[in-house]
Formats: structure tokens, C-alpha cells, sequence
């Protein structure tokens, strides 16, 4: 049977577009439908925004240790309706770009929501498409829990386009997007409380890189409150927000910024004419090659909720576009080793496996770990720690895990996945040349095991 298009990409974001790009061009004829905005979360409301805005907040750091330096500023001014215009302004940019690479690759682009009707069709604003398979690339969405007052909270969502920002702000959840804002709001002077429900925000990474960076982020003046959870929140007559905890206690601000995690994007969809199964956890089930329980139905990025990381969605994007269209290329992706950062202030970068996960996994371990003060800070009253940590198997010697929190400490890990990836030794950091003067060389002459 002749179709109208051979894949029919539902949702513009981060795996979508590649997905559609790379198929368009091993010369498939593709469809993409994106309903609200060309490149999706990563672009719009994720990291792109969010890198600048943590940007933006890094100037404060800036302008602190410039005196050290021998600069006298003026008193400065920060102006957020102008960062957040800028801001905007760069995303049309982008969002221009999105269109022309997806047009310009020969794929079809619907603006409209996009609505599975059939095994092999799409309703997009009331037009059918036949297709020979659909790819589901709709991501997520920020989920805030069900308490009374939620509708008076934000997410990441409404935070990127706040008119002004908010003199006090209570900043919910201790994963990557609340640690993240937290440090942006805080470092563009607003009066900001971290609440985690548990003992150490960041589960899941390293002990010491959760210890290290609460202790930083305590220096800055960051007010964090862990085994906290609000209970319900209430607006006052002055628009106060009063957050009332579940000991008891009660806490105002002017935002209450929930990010509690985010659920997959399956609002009317059409599931049900579908043979697609969901997971326990709500998102699509899928097999190591992307292959929802219906056979021509796949779903890659935050939908199948694996690792909810662009460039993870870009890996998979292009894995079922080699699969589908160009298999002698195919190679499946690799979820071993993937480095990652968390852009707080300090930043983290961390890459392979945490002390506690490789001891789980019944490694015998030695750990190098090196805690620093910046040598950029050396001229400077500021106090703040750099922290490095190597976690070494001490039968093999292969590294198994590097973790950091300090400036650029996303930049510095990316180098250092390709090490591990490689399957890289202690001894083989050991005998690689440091770059001096740097932070990063500290990875590289870590000597003695600290255990
Ligand atoms: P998305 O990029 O979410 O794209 C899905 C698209 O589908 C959307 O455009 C949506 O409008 C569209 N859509 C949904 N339903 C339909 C429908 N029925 N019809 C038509 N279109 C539809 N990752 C990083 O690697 N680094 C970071 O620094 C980082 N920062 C982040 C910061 C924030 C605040 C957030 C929220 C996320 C961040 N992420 C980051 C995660 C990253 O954005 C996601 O992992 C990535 O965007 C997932 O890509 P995706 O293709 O699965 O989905
Ligand atoms: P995460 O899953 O990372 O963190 C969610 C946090 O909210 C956890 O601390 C969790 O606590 C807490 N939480 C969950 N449910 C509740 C609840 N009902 N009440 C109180 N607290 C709750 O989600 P995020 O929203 O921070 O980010 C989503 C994903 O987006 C990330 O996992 C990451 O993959 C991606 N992302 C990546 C970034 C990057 O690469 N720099 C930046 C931003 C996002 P607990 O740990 O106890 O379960």
C-alpha cells in the first residue's frame, strides 16, 4: 500500500528533529507535526533559556571577584525584563533555524497537534495522513503534585517568561531543574529557599558531590531546607503566597516554583486506537530498538522516560532513523558512561558511576578525591571549594566514575567521558599531561587514594 509519508514524526523537539532530519536525508519521505514550538523543550523552555539565565546569574560572581582584580564598578543594576527579552529574542533565532534545517531537509512540517487515529494514521487539525510508521517524540511535562493551592505555583514552564523577578522565591524539588533555578534566582538577588522532601537533595549522584555542593550553595547564602514539604499554599489579600509545611511550619514568598518531575506528554494522543503500552512508571513502553507494543509505532526522548537529556533524544532520534531507513549504519546507543551537569552555582559535571553505586555493584574501590580553592579566587575574599573525585576500581584500575563541582565543570567532563568511555585506567590519567595552569589538571594528579 502506497502511503502518504514513510515516517510521520509526532513532536519537533530534541529527538524528533533529528529523527526526521537524518530519515529525510537517507531519503524517506517524512512528516513532522509540532504543536507549540519548533525544537521543543530543550530550545523553548530547557536548557537553551535556562544555560542563558544561569548566565546571567554568573555575572554576579563576576562582578564580585572583580575588585580582587583592581576594578572599582559602579554600583550595577540588574534588569530582568531586558535578560528576559534578550532571551526571548535568541529563541526566535533558534526556532527560525529549527524550521529551515527540518524544510530544507525535504521533511514536511504540520503546525498543529498532532492526533493518532490508526495503526498507519495521524490527524493533524482535522487532515488525515497515511504513513508507513509513526515515531511518538512528544517529550514532557512538568508535573506538580495534588495539593491544595497548586494552581498558585509555576514550573519551569511559566518561570522563563515571569513579567519580574520575584523578591522571594520558594523553590520545590531537589533534582537537576530545582537546584538549577534555584542558583538562577538567588544569583539574580532574589531572597530564595531550596525545600526537599528528603535528607540530601541530587539522589543519585555522588555522596560527596551532594555534600560538597550543599555546603557551597550554604556559603552563598542559599536557604536550604531538607525533610521539608509543603502541604498546601495559600494566597494572602497583599498576593503574599503563604506556603504551609507539613510540620507545621509556614513560609512566604512572592513564587512558589514547583519541579517535581515531569511526566510523559500524552494528552489526547490517541493512545487508545493504539496498541501502545505504557510502563509502570506512565510512559511508553518500548524494546532496545525504540518498538512501542504496536509495530509500527516507536517513541524515543523524555517519553520513554530513560534518561531525560537532549542529547540522549538526539542519540535516540538518529538510532531509529539509521534503523528504519539506513540499517547497514545502525548501531544502537550506548547508555553506559553518559556525562552529564547540573548548571548550579557551582556547577556539577559527572560522568560513569558514583562511589555508592559502584560499591553496590560490588566493586572494590579506591577513591582520589581533591577539594581546592580556585586559584581564580586566590586574589579574591570569596571561600567557595572546588571538588574533584575519581572513583577507581582497585582490581582493574579502570576509572569508574568522575565527578566534580566547580566552575566549568561541565566543560571539563565532557573531555573526561571520552576517557571512560575508552575504558580509560588510573594509571593512563596518571601519565597524561596536565594543562597548567587549570582546574581540570587536577584530575590528572590525583596521587594518593584519600581511601
Ligand atoms: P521535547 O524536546 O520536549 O519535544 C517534544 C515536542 O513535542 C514539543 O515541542 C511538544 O510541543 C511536541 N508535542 C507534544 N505533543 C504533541 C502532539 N500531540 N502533536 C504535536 N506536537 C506535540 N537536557 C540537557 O541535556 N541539558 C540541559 O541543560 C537541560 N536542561 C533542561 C532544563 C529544563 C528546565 C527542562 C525542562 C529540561 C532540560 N533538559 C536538559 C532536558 C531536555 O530538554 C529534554 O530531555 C529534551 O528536550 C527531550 O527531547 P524530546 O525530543 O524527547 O522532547
Ligand atoms: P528530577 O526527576 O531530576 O527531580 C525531581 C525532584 O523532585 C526530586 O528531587 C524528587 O525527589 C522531587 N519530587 C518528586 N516528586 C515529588 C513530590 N511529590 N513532592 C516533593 N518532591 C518531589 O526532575 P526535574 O524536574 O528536576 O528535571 C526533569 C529532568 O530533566 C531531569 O531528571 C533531567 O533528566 C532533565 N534535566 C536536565 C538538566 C541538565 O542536563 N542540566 C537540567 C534540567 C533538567 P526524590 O529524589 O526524593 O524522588
Amino acid at each position: 500500500m502506497a502511503y502518504d509519508f514513510d515516517l510521520f514524526v509526532i513532536g519537533a523537539g530534541s529527538g524528533g528533529v533529528r529523527a526526521a532530519r537524518f530519515a529525510a536525508g537517507f531519503g524517506a519521505k517524512v512528516a513532522v507535526a509540532e504543536s507549540r514550538y519548533l525544537g521543543g523543550t530543550c530550545v523553548n523552555v530547557g536548557c537553551v533559556p535556562k544555560k542563558l539565565l544561569v548566565y546571567g546569574a554568573h555575572v554576579a560572581d563576576e562582578l564580585e571577584q572583580a575588585a580582587g582584580y583592581g576594578w572599582t564598578l559602579e554600583e550595577g543594576h540588574f534588569d530582568w525584563g531586558k535578560l528576559i527579552a534578550n532571551k526571548n529574542r535568541e529563541i526566535e533565532r533558534l526556532n527560525g533555524i529549527y524550521r529551515n534545517l527540518l524544510v530544507n531537509s525535504g521533511v514536511t512540517l504540520l503546525q498543529g497537534h498532532a492526533r493518532i487515529t490508526g495503526a498507519h494514521e495521524v490527524e493533524v487539525d482535522g487532515q488525515r495522513y497515511s504513513t508507513e510508521h509513526i515515531l511518538i517524540a512528544t517529550g514532557g511535562w512538568p508535573q506538580v503534585p495534588d495539593i491544595p493551592g497548586k494552581e498558585l505555583a509555576i514550573t519551569s514552564n511559566e518561570a522563563f517568561y515571569l513579567k519580574q523577578l520575584p523578591r522571594r522565591v520558594l523553590v520545590v524539588g531537589g533534582g537537576y531543574i530545582a537546584v538549577e533555578f534555584a542558583g538562577i534566582f538567588q544569583g539574580l538577588g532574589a531572597d530564595t529557599t531550596l525545600l526537599y522532601r528528603g535528607d540530601l537533595f541530587l539522589r543519585g549522584f555522588d555522596g560527596s558531590v551532594r555534600t560538597h555542593l550543599k555546603e557551597e550553595l550554604e556559603k552563598r547564602g542559599l536557604n536550604l531546607q531538607f525533610n521539608a514539604d509543603i502541604q498546601r499554599i495559600d494566597k494572602l489579600d497583599d498576593g503574599t503566597l503563604k506556603a504551609t509545611l507539613k510540620d507545621g511550619r509556614e513560609l512566604h514568598a512572592d513564587c512558589v516554583f514547583y519541579a517535581t518531575g515531569r511526566r510523559p506528554m500524552l494528552d489526547n494522543l490517541g493512545l487508545e486506537n493504539t496498541g501502545v503500552e505504557l510502563d509502570e512508571r506512565g510512559f511508553i513502553r518500548v524494546d532496545e530498538q525504540y518498538q512501542t507494543t504496536a509495530p509500527s509505532i516507536l517513541a524515543i526522548g523524555d517519553v520513554i522516560g530513560r534518561v531525560q537529556l537532549t542529547p540522549v533524544a538526539l542519540a535516540e532520534g538518529m538510532a531509529v532513523a539509521r534503523r528504519l531507513f539506513k540499517p547497514e549504519q545502525y548501531r544502537p546507543v550506548d547508555y553506559q558512561n553518559i556525562p552529564t551537569a547540573v548548571f548550579s552555582q557551582p556547577p556539577i559535571g559527572t560522568v560513569g558511576l558514583s562511589e555508592e553505586q559502584a560499591l553496590e555493584a560490588g566493586h572494590k574501590v579506591q577513591i582520589f578525591e581533591s577539594r581546592f580553592r580556585a586559584m581564580k579566587l586566590t586574589l579574591t575574599d570569596i571561600q567557595e571549594k572546588t571538588l574533584m573525585k575519581l572513583v577507581v576500581d582497585a582490581d582493574t584500575d579502570k576509572v569508574l566514575g568522575c565527578h566534580m563541582v566547580g566552575p566549568d565543570a561541565g566543560e571539563i567532563i565532557q573531555g573526561l567521558g571520552i576517557a571512560l568511555k575508552a575504558g580509560a585506567t588510573k594509571m593512563q590519567f596518571d601519565e597524561t599531561i596536565g594543562v597548567h595552569p587549570t582546574a581540570a589538571e587536577e584530575f590528572v594528579t590525583m596521587r594518593t587514594a584519600s581511601r
